[in-house]
C-alpha cells in the first residue's frame, strides 16, 4: 500500500527516502511554493529556516553520535550535507541552499516517490501516513492533528532550561520539597539578599533573542510569562513568584533563605534538572551567563536552553505509542519536530524512525524499538515515557543511561558511551533486518 508523507521537510525527506529504500510507493505532499509557513522562503525540500549548522560531528558528542547513527541509518539528509559543506571548525555546517537543492533533486528522481505539491488539510485514518508538517504546519493541518492527538497539540514552545545534573555543584543544592510534602523531590538553591539583589540586576540587563513577526502576539505568553519580564515588574516580583522561599529551609543558617530557585528531575534517572519558572526569552549565551549566578549552577552545562517561540508540538507521551504512531490512528505515524525531537537532525531522524516503524507495522511486525543505550533509542524513549510537563528535547549525553563503571573524565565517558551506542545499533540493524 502507498504511504502518505505529509511534508517535505527534514523529516518528511527523510521518512520518504527511507520507505523507497524499504521498497515502498510514497506520495509526498509539500505545500510549497503554493503556501508557506512564516518561516519558510524557499520552494525546495529540507529547507533549513534559521542557523546553517547541523552540530559537532565528533563521536564523543551527543550530536556527533547521532548523526553517526544515522549515516549507519542511511540518512539521505547527511549524504547531501557530506557533499556542500562549509568550513565550521568541528561541526558539520552547509551552504543551504545547496543542501536544500541536493536533498530535492534526490527525492525528485526517486521512482518510489511521487510529489503532489498541495497543502494537505485532513488525515484519513485508514490510509498509512506520516505526518511530517513540522512546527509550522498549516492550520487546517493543525486542525487535523489536534483531533487525531485527542487535543495534546501545543502551539507554544515556553520552556525552562534544563541542565546535566552531573555539571551541578551538589555541595551547595539542597534537595527538599516545600513544607516538606514529597519528600526530596526537587534540589533548592538558595539566595542570599546580595546574592539575589546582583542575579536581578544581571537579569533585567541581560540581551533578550529577537522575536519573529508571527511571534509577536503577546496571547502566545498568557501564564507562562518569562522570568526576564518578571524581574522587570519590580525586584521583589520573583520573591512572590517562582523564587518564593517559603516553605524551605537553609541548613546553613537554619532559616528560610532570601530567596530560592528550585530545580526539577526531567527524567526518571535524574541525569537532568529543570529550572521551575525559569521559561525565557533570554538569548542561549547570557541565559548561561545569568543562571549560572545560581549558586550551585556555576558550571552547569545547559543540555536545553529556554526558549520561547511558536512551535507546534505534540504531548506525544500521551497522543504517541512507543512507535511514534497516533494511538487514535495506528496507521498514522507523528515525525520531526512535531513529536519533540528537537533540532534539525533530530527532526531528520525521527523521519527515518517513523519510516521504519511503519514499514514494520505494514509488514504485520510488532514495532521493534532501536535500544535505549543508542541516541536515536533513548530519544524516542524520552518523547513517548510518561512526562507531565512534557517539552521537546534535543539529542545529549544525558539521555542515555550511565556506563556500569563510573567514568570520572568527561570526554572518556562520551567516548565510552558513543562505542556502546554504535555497538549496540549495530546489532540492532542486524536483528532488524
Ligand atoms: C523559526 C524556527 C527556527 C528554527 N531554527 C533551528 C535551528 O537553527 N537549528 C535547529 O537545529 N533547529 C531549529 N528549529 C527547530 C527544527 O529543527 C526545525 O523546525 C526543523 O525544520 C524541523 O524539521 P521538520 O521536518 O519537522 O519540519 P520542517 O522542516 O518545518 O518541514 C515541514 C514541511 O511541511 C510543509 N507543510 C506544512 N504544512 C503542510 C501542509 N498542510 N501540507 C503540506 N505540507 C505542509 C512545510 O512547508 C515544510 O516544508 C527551528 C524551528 C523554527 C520554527
Amino acid at each position: 500500500m502507498r504511504v502518505r508523507v505529509i511534508g517535505a521537510g527534514l523529516a518528511g525527506c527523510e521518512a520518504a527516502h527511507t520507505l523507497s529504500a524499504l521498497g515502498h510507493q510514497v506520495l509526498l505532499v509539500e505545500m510549497k511554493p503554493k503556501k508557506f509557513t512564516p518561516a519558510h522562503r524557499s520552494p525546495g525540500f529540507a529547507e533549513l529556516v534559521c542557523s546553517n549548522s547541523l552540530k559537532a560531528e565528533r563521536l564523543e558528542s551527543a550530536a556527533g553520535l547521532m548523526k553517526a547513527e544515522m549515516r549507519l541509518y542511511g540518512s539521505v539528509c547527511l549524504q547531501c550535507a557530506d557533499l556542500c559543506r562549509v568550513p565550521a571548525g568541528g561541526a558539520l555546517a552547509v551552504e543551504r541552499e545547496s543542501f536544500s537543492r541536493l536533498v530535492t533533486e534526490k527525492i525528485e528522481a526517486d521512482r518510489n516517490i511521487e510529489l503532489l505539491r498541495e497543502e494537505q488539510t485532513s488525515i484519513d485514518p485508514a490510509l498509512p501516513t506520516i505526518v511530517a508538517a513540522g512546527p509550522l504546519m498549516s492550520e487546517a493541518l493543525a486542525g487535523a492533528v489536534e483531533r487525531l492527538s485527542g487535543g495534546f497539540l501545543s502551539f507554544y514552545d515556553a520552556a525552562a532550561p534544563i541542565v546535566l545534573a552531573e555539571s551541578l555543584d551538589m555541595t551547595k543544592l539542597h534537595p527538599a520539597s516545600r513544607y516538606g510534602r514529597g519528600g526530596e523531590d526537587y534540589l533548592n538553591s538558595y539566595f542570599d539578599k546580595p546574592g539575589y539583589e546582583s542575579f536581578w540586576r544581571e537579569l533585567c540587563s541581560a540581551e533578550t533573542a529577537p522575536l519573529h513577526d508571527f511571534e509577536k502576539d503577546q496571547q502566545v505568553y498568557e501564564g507562562c510569562m518569562p522570568i526576564e519580564k518578571l524581574a522587570k515588574r519590580g525586584q521583589e516580583t520573583m520573591r512572590f513568584g517562582p523564587l518564593k522561599p517559603v516553605g524551605l529551609r537553609d541548613p546553613a543558617t537554619g532559616r528560610r533563605p532570601w530567596a530560592a530557585v528550585q530545580l526539577r528531575r526531567e527524567n526518571r534517572e535524574g541525569s537532568m534538572f529543570n529550572l521551575v519558572g525559569f521559561q525565557t526569552n533570554l538569548k542561549f549565551p547570557e541565559q548561561k551567563r545569568v543562571f549560572s549566578m545560581i549558586p550551585g549552577l556555576e558550571r552547569a552545562e545547559f543540555v536545553r536552553y529556554g526558549v520561547m517561540h511558536r512551535n507546534s508540538f505534540l504531548n506525544s507521551p500521551k497522543a504517541l505509542s512507543p512507535d511514534l504512531s497516533f494511538r487514535s490512528a495506528p496507521l498514522v505515524f507523528a515525525a520531526g519536530q512535531i513529536t519533540g525531537f528537537e533540532g534539525y537532525m533530530e527532526s531528520a531522524f525521527c523521519g527515518i524512525l517513523a519510516a521504519r516503524f511503519m514499514d514494520m507495522k505494514l509488514r504485520g511486525r510488532q514495532p521493534l524499538l532501536p535500544p535505549p543505550d543508542t541516541m536515536g533509542g533513548a530519544l524516542l524513549r524520552y518523547v513517548t515515557a510518561e512526562n507531565r510537563d512534557f517539552q521537546p528535547m534535543g539529542a545529549n549525553m544525558g539521555l542515555l543511561p550511565p556506563l556500569p563503571e563510573a567514568v570520572r573524565d568527561r570526554r572518556l565517558r562520551y567516548g565510552a558511551l558513543a562505542e556502546r551506542a554504535m555497538s549496540s545499533l549495530r546489532r540492532y540493524l542486524e536483528d532488524v533486518k
